[in-house]
């Protein structure tokens, strides 16, 4: 069969969270053409192949892409996220991605999409369940697949399962009929959390669960994590606690210390200093539900499961053919290597503020569309990507890389009149400058000499850590 030959400005490869942001800045603030091509058979990325009961970690309030409202702004009444901002079920995210492809892109006549295809590199690629192949010229390629996603249910377990042992990805768990009388839960990320959570809500004894923990894991509270005026001051003062902490911190262990003091970290077991980092986000409600689940297993990672026992780094706990092991270990957002985000004819999608993907993607964006004039370095430099975290210390190297952004971003009256518009931008403080009231003006302006103080005490300790 003869391939078909397209041509468009941006070819952008994965149409999940993050090429979806991007691709809605340029045609908002671009005529640009745009070929998008995904193996899945919709857009949304991994949220397809989620667990059905997930729901956005933190508010639908601002995730999605910058034109579209996803929701409607509800403060939730009930539940362990009551008081907060809706989080979005996996169903309703595919659902609004599906909407921005049909009522928006498509109709703009600017985009190509071609779902359940396979991208193969040099602009080819072809589709999964015919035999068309398809070759595109196109002034820029967008990887939006550098996050490299993975959940649990797009890969089996890394370590030995015995025939017989039952073992599922958390998918499983809302088919369940009832055979079980244990569940192992297996990751202590935010899957896991999940995982724990739902069986918690479904009324299991907390007795019953056995959770494997790897690692502990400093988390984030959800209250800290709120868009708009109705959290814009405890939000703000949040901030700032935070970064006068790290600005009167001596050493690694005293920011810690003084961060969790302002509850801006908070952790499972206030005995047990966390290893872990990932900006897992929780409410208190979650985690004190959490807490009621007696049995942690710290003895390390799993390397196998036989009929009867469970096999750690260090050590064996029982179990047997009664007990369900739900497999929580995929790593979700890896900590990748830093790329560049802007090479000739190239564009690699990546956090460019900590753990606000689609804020990242769609601030990308922006520089592309509205910063041709500036040399690539310089655009580089704005978009400076700040990988996503795995361990304790990557909370310091990530606070540093996102108050290295700001600071260059806020040099910049465009780009903050462009951030006080941005609807994905939970955190920057609505209307013009000249509509804060002075006791924000204070606030910001102490803030500000308290972040260049808490620069250079992260650079200093990084620098001390990195060199021993
Ligand atoms: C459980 C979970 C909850 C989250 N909650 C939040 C939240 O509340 N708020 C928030 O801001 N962020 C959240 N995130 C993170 C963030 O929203 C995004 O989900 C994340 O950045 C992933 O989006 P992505 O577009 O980078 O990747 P993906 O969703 O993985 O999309 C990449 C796409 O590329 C396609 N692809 C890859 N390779 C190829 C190829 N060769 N050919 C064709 N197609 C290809 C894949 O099929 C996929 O559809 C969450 C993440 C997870 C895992």
């Amino acid at each position: 069969m003869a391939i078909h030959e397209l041509d468009a400005d941006y070819l952008v490869i994965g149409s999940g969270a993050m090429g979806m942001a991007f691709t809605d800045v340029l045609m908002e603030e671009t005529q640009a053409r745009v070929v998008m091509v995904d193996r899945h058979h919709q857009p949304g990325g991994h949220w397809n192949d989620a667990y059905p009961y997930v729901r956005l970690h933190q508010p639908s309030a601002f995730y999605g892409v910058n034109s579209k409202h996803l929701g409607s702004d509800a403060i939730d009444q009930t539940g362990w996220n009551k008081g907060l901002y809706e989080l979005a079920t996996n169903s309703e995210v595919c659902a609004y991605f599906d909407q921005v492809m049909q009522q928006q892109f498509l109709p703009s006549g600017r985009v190509n999409y071609f779902p359940m295809c396979e991208y193969t590199g040099n602009g080819e690629f072809h589709s999964l369940v015919s035999a068309a192949k398809y070759k595109v010229e196109a002034a820029t390629v967008v990887d939006a697949t550098y996050m490299n996603v993975t959940v649990p249910s797009m890969r089996p377990p890394q370590y030995q399962v015995a025939d017989g042992v039952h073992c599922e990805p958390p998918n499983a768990l809302p088919r369940l009929t009832g055979q079980y009388q244990r569940y192992v839960v297996v990751g202590a990320g935010k899957t896991g959390m999940d995982a724990c959570l739902f069986l918690l809500k479904n009324e299991v004894n907390p007795e019953h669960i056995f959770w494997i923990m790897p690692r502990d894991s400093w988390m984030l509270d959800r209250a800290n994590i709120q868009p708009g005026d109705l959290f814009g001051e405890s939000v703000g003062k949040g901030f700032a606690l935070q970064t006068r902490a790290i600005a009167e911190s001596g050493n690694i262990e005293e920011v810690f210390e003084k961060v969790a003091a302002t509850g801006q970290l908070i952790r499972f077991d206030p005995e047990v200093i966390p290893t872990m980092y990932r900006c897992a986000t929780v409410t208190q409600a979650e985690l004190e539900q959490l807490r009621k689940i007696p049995n942690i297993i710290r003895m390390g990672r799993v390397q196998q499961i036989d009929k009867t026992k469970i096999h750690l780094d260090q050590g064996e706990i029982p179990t047997d053919l009664h007990t369900l092991h739900i497999d929580c270990s995929a790593d979700g957002l890896e900590r990748r290597p830093q790329q560049p985000v802007f090479e000739n004819g190239k564009i690699t999608l990546q956090s460019v503020r900590t753990c606000q993907q689609v804020f990242s993607a769609a601030f990308i964006g922006h520089i592309e569309a509205a910063y041709t004039h500036l040399p690539i370095q310089d655009k580089n430099l704005l978009c400076t990507p700040v990988p996503h975290p795995d361990s304790d210390i990557d909370f310091l190297r990530t606070t540093l890389a996102n108050n290295l952004n700001t600071l260059r971003w806020s040099q910049d009256a465009d780009l903050q009149a462009w951030l006080r518009n941005a609807r994905l931008d939970g955190f920057s403080m609505p209307g013009e400058p000249n509509e804060i009231s002075a006791e924000q003006a204070t606030m910001l302006s102490r803030m500000q000499q308290d972040s260049k103080r808490s620069i250079a005490n992260l650079e200093r300790m990084l620098e001390e850590l990195d060199g021993a």
